[in-house]
Order: structure tokens, then C-alpha cells, then sequence
């Protein structure tokens, strides 16, 4: 059951650009009883821009467990809070799920203010498919763990984002090179909405040399997305490479004509294509 006393919102704040707010999270903001904040500080800078003048409190990882008792003790009382992170969409890579969860618990409303988040703004301008993608969060630190996450979702259907540090980019981009063809599709989104906004997408090997030869290319905040295993094109003729293993196991079983109209269904993809594809491998045989 609802209990109607306080209200939790959880506001996107901008990834960069100070304008990147909505009016409803201003709204809030303006009018909410306190600010649950990563960084009180770090927030103030927005904060002071749009002149909203609410109190803050800090919430960060290190005080999750003791701030959320005395959140939940406001809403109880019948205030509402607001929660911020230092960018973007709060719980996305950063503090918030453990209070969210005990709200929702304890039976209070929890109202999300959507806006900004670096995974949705690199999806939508980088020029990979977005129509299935899986957000791994931080790639590890070291460069072994990192080439091995890359070689166990190499198959991966569907595109692949991930966020990256200035300090690793070049390495992660080295361990890319070093598990993916080098003509298979990537991107790297840089400083989204900022000054310096970069988005470089191509092939790995382009990528990678553009990383590599600008210095430039290795400062500041960054996400990567790497095409899925799903959208690799075989050799030129429009079909991908699942699409083609999925044919070729039906043309084990069935005859050329029902494994094209199975594979229409199964993978989406043009039948013209399947099925100059299907005669192609009956003639292999
Ligand atoms: N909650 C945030 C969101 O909604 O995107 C993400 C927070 S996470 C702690 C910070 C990471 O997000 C950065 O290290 C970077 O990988 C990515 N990021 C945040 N802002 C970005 C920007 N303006 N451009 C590119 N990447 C960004």
C-alpha cells in the first residue's frame, strides 16, 4: 500500500551542459523540502544557476546505510526530498538504489524526474544500432580483466556500452584492438554536452588510431560502444552473421524454400537476402 506522506524524486541532473535540466526537475528542486546530494558542493554550481535556494544534504556511498534511516524519518513526517547525483540519472553508476529500494519498502511514492544520462546521449549520436543494447557499467581496471569481458561478450547480441576513466581509455582501447577484427565497428563518446565534445565512431582500427595520435582524445569522461556480435555484415552480402548460422542450421533439416521463411521470421532480415544466402550454401554442399 501507498503511504501519501512523503515523496522521494529521483532528479536527472546534466552530464555537462548546465542547460541540460528540465523544467519539472527545476520544479522540484525548487520546491522540495531538502536536496539529497552526492556532492553538496559539486551540486551547488547547478543549483546557484538556476537560483534555487533548497537545503542540501549530503548522500553518498559512504553514508547510504545511516542518511537513509533519516531520510526515511522526513518522509515520514511528511517531507519530500529530492535526489541528485553529481551527473546525469541518479542509481545509473551512482548512489541511490539501497534508499530507493527502503522507500519503496517503508511504502512511500518514489517519482522519477527523467533527463540526462551519458549511456542514452552516446547511444543516440554515435551511429551504433540502438535498437538492443546491454550497459555493462565501469570496464575493470586491469587490462587482462578487461580483454576478458570483451572476449566473453564478443558474441553478445545486441550493441555494448560501457563507461571509461581518461586514465584507461588508451589501454582500453589497446585491449579493443587486441580481441576485436580491425574493421569491426566502435565508438567513443567524449565530454557529451561539453565544451570538448567528441564522438569518433568507425572501425577499431580507426578508433583506435584517433585515441592513440591526440593526446586530446585520452582527457575527460568517456563511454564505448561497440557494435554486437548481431550487426556484423557477412562478407558484404547484407547478412549477419547470426542470421547465417541460424540459416545454416535449418538448411540441415529443412529444404531451401522453409528454411528461408523460418529464418525471415526467426531473424528479421530481408528474405531476398536470405534466400540468395540459402542457395549459396546448398551450392557449398
Ligand atoms: N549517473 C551518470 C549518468 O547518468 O550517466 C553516470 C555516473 S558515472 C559515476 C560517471 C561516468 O559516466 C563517467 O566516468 C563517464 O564514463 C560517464 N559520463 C558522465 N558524463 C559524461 C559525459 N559528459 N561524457 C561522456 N561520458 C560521461
Amino acid at each position: 500500500m501507498s503511504n501519501t506522506n512523503g515523496i522521494l524524486y529521483i532528479v536527472a541532473t546534466p552530464i555537462g551542459n548546465l542547460s541540460d535540466i528540465s523544467l519539472r526537475a527545476l520544479e522540484v528542486l525548487s520546491t522540495v523540502d531538502v536536496i539529497a546530494a552526492e556532492d553538496t558542493r559539486n551540486s551547488k554550481v547547478l543549483l546557484m544557476h538556476h537560483s534555487i535556494k533548497t537545503p542540501m544534504t549530503a548522500y553518498h556511498e559512504h553514508n547510504e546505510d545511516k542518511k537513509s534511516k533519516l531520510l526515511l524519518e522526513k518522509l515520514s513526517v511528511g517531507e519530500s526530498i529530492a535526489l541528485i547525483s553529481d551527473a546525469g540519472t541518479p542509481l545509473i553508476n551512482d548512489p541511490g538504489y539501497s534508499l530507493v529500494e527502503q522507500v519503496k519498502r517503508a511504502g512511500f511514492r518514489v517519482v522519477p524526474i527523467p533527463g540526462a544520462c551519458a549511456i542514452i546521449t552516446a547511444l543516440s549520436a554515435s551511429g551504433i544500432a540502438t535498437d538492443r543494447f546491454s550497459f555493462e557499467g565501469f570496464l575493470p581496471r586491469t587490462s587482462g580483466a578487461r580483454k576478458t569481458i570483451f572476449e566473453m561478450y564478443q558474441k553478445r547480441q545486441g550493441t555494448l556500452v560501457f563507461y571509461e576513466s581518461s586514465h584507461r581509455i588508451a589501454k582500453c582501447m589497446d585491449d579493443v584492438a587486441a580481441v576485436y577484427e580491425p574493421a569491426h565497428k566502435i565508438s567513443i563518446a567524449r565530454e557529451l554536452t561539453k565544451t570538448y565534445e567528441t564522438i569518433v565512431t568507425g572501425s577499431v582500427e580507426e578508433v583506435h588510431q584517433a585515441v592513440m595520435s591526440d593526446s586530446n582524445m585520452q582527457r575527460g569522461e568517456f563511454v564505448v560502444l561497440i557494435e554486437g556480435f548481431d550487426k556484423k555484415q557477412h562478407k558484404g552480402d547484407g547478412l549477419s552473421e547470426e542470421g547465417l548460422a541460424i540459416l545454416k542450421t535449418l538448411l540441415t533439416e529443412c529444404s531451401v524454400k522453409t528454411a528461408v521463411k523460418l529464418a525471415v521470421q526467426l531473424t528479421e532480415q530481408p528474405k531476398k537476402v536470405l534466400y540468395k544466402a540459402a542457395l549459396e550454401l546448398n551450392s557449398d554442399d
